[in-house]
């Protein structure tokens, strides 16, 4: 389950910008997760709990945005939305399509006091 892993990053961040910004309780922390991310979201909600637990973010509300992923169609010449990663191009058809977002997961914001 790379979900725990993703935390464990996740983590490390919130304790890095803890020192940097002198926080000592994170009260939300905003998920953005790409559709092509591979990230299961009841797993990683799971994760985020055991992770958290004994740290500044512990109890710390979990808020998941999930994004589109983009990809640049070659027929197309231009960029559009896709929900997986081998989909065809919703315009055209083609499968000659470049992933060009949405494949990550990242932090947006932390709510911290
Ligand atoms: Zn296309």
């Amino acid at each position: 389950m790379h979900e725990m892993s993703l935390c464990e990053g996740v983590l490390q961040i919130i304790e890095s910008e803890a020192k940097v910004q002198n926080f000592t309780k994170v009260k939300r922390v905003i998920l953005e997760v790409g559709a092509l991310a591979g990230v299961e979201i009841p797993a990683l909600e799971f994760s985020f709990e055991v992770v958290m637990r004994g740290s500044i973010a512990e109890g710390a509300v979990l808020q998941i945005n999930e994004v589109d992923a983009q990809a640049w169609c070659m027929q197309c010449a231009e960029s559009v939305v896709v929900k997986e990663r081998y989909d065809a191009c919703p315009e055209c058809g083609s499968y000659q399509l470049q992933v060009s977002g949405g494949d990550e997961m990242k932090i947006k914001e932390l709510e911290v006091d």
